[in-house]
């Protein structure tokens, strides 16, 4: 008989925080005083915490020693160095500009290549990107295939691009309208979804053919090179440090924010291989974001990050920091939740339409959810529907996004099996109590990026 082994985490706990749990009288209070939004719980009120998996993640103790190695210098830091050198080595990109996380990084980019009344294509819009997008005059247009819509779809590489889409896009506005495609790796909105490279290369093939960028962000870069290694025909063999470099290389400039993939809280970089638009950025860096050896991080920040992204990219690391997301979701999946198909790399994505089926989206399901489980279990998720997809800019009319979404992220290192199965038996339980759940109604609204500060009493 064939032996089977099961793996474990690639590392031993050497320090711990605690966490505490409150009663359910007291979460009550709190998440009505926050608005009915997760984003203003205080975290001391949170048992465990999957609001985001941004530099949320456990530092290795090489890292830690990496931060007392910080070099304050306020020009030519030895840590820029290490940090170039990093991202040089493992994502093949020639020029690196620090930022001080992901969005500094579009914003640059955005206002460097786009201009007014152009249009810039991408693999589904996130949150940030999309804004710098159009501020910088842009619009985005959705070009990821339909199947990314479908939470029932269980294809494989939903990040994928419809080139179908993608050309007839560069026909109706003509290439000089389209400064770069924006390809996402992977992609956040659709559940942590991956972009295969058969699609990527085709991708890239067509942009060359109309002299088209493709600017990548790689956010999450490891976790989709993982998805491509165990499910793309060809790639069993190749290591995830060798997948990570070859999606780069198809690309031609990346932002980044090092708080998810790269295991550090907070930092990020623009690179780019166009050694114009590296001289445009290094100049615009130092407006925004701080000198060009630093853009906005500490020294010790950098050195963090140097190590953070060759530790992301080692296949023992990428195998359990996903396999434990798939944990979570066959669980709930075998508990009969309705969640998003395939499981995908950095969290757990549950359908909030499905479960609260008696709730019209401007109820907000998701919002609604996501308050409950913490009411439920002090376990804090996230929304990703109508909140977080914003107004039209036009019509100033609700987006009505097809995926009405809960995030349930999971940050890198941090939690155990144990915690799995708490929050999994939590969302159980609320969903076998979903026919008593009321919905929201939304009492105030921010101008930009409402989902982080919007406010909600219940129907
Ligand atoms: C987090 C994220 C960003 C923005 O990065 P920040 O560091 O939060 O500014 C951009 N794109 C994707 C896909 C992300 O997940």
């Amino acid at each position: 008989m064939e032996r089977t082994r099961s793996w474990a985490e690639p590392y031993k706990i050497k320090m711990v925080e605690p966490v505490f749990m409150t009663t359910r009288k007291d979460r009550e209070k709190f998440i009505r005083e926050a608005g009915y939004n997760t984003f203003l719980l205080k975290s001391k009120d949170v048992y465990i915490d999957l609001l985001t998996d941004s530099g949320t993640s456990a530092m290795s103790d090489r890292q830690w020693a990496g931060i007392m190695m910080g070099d304050e210098a306020y020009a030519g830091s030895e840590n820029f160095y290490h940090m170039e050198e990093a991202i040089q080595k493992y994502y093949g990109y020639k020029y690196v500009i620090p930022t001080h996380q992901g969005r500094g990084a579009e914003h640059l980019i955005s206002q460097i290549l786009i201009k007014k009344g152009d249009f810039v294509p991408g693999n589904m819009y996130f949150t940030t990107t999309r804004l710098h997008q159009e501020l910088a005059g842009g619009t985005f247009v959705d070009v990821i295939i339909d199947e990314a819509h479908d939470s029932e779809s269980d294809f494989r590489f939903k990040g994928n691009v419809n080139l179908e889409k993608l050309e007839t896009i560069i026909k109706e506005k003509g290439a000089d309208k389209i400064p770069y495609v924006c390809i996402a790796t992977t992609v956040n909105m659709a559940g942590g979804q991956p972009i295969s490279l058969e699609n990527l290369k085709e991708v890239r093939k067509l942009t060359h053919k109309y002299n088209i960028k493709i600017v990548h962000d790689m956010t999450r870069v490891a976790e989709n090179a993982y998805m491509i290694q165990q499910y793309e025909k060809g790639y069993k063999e190749k290591s995830v440090a060798e997948i990570v470099k070859e999606i780069c290389l198809l690309t031609d400039a990346a932002t980044m924010s090092s708080k998810k993939d790269a295991l550090v809280s907070i930092g990020g970089f623009l690179a780019v291989n166009d050694p114009e638009v590296f001289e445009q950025a290094r100049n615009l860096v130092v407006v925004y974001e701080g000198l060009h050896t630093y853009g906005g991080m500490a020294g010790r920040d950098m050195e963090a990050l140097a190590i953070g992204i060759k530790e992301s990219v080692q296949d023992d690391h990428i195998r359990a920091r996903v396999g434990q997301v798939q944990y979570l979701g066959e669980k709930l999946k075998k508990a009969g939740v309705p969640i998003v198909n395939p499981i995908g790399t950095h969290g757990v994505f549950l359908d909030a339409k499905k479960f609260l089926p008696h709730l019209t989206q401007d109820m907000f399901p998701a919002q609604t959810l996501a308050a409950e489980i913490y009411v439920d279990s002090g376990v804090r998720t996230m929304e990703r529907g109508i909140v977080s997809a914003g107004r039209n800019k036009t019509t100033g009319a609700h987006n009505y996004p097809k995926l009405e979404l809960v995030r349930l992220t999971i940050p890198r290192r941090v939690y155990t099996q144990a915690h799995m199965d708490v929050i999994a038996e939590s969302v159980e339980y609320v969903y076998n109590n979903r026919a008593t759940i009321k919905g929201l109604k939304m009492v105030f609204e921010p101008k930009y990026l409402r989902f982080f500060q919007a406010r909600f009493e219940k129907l």
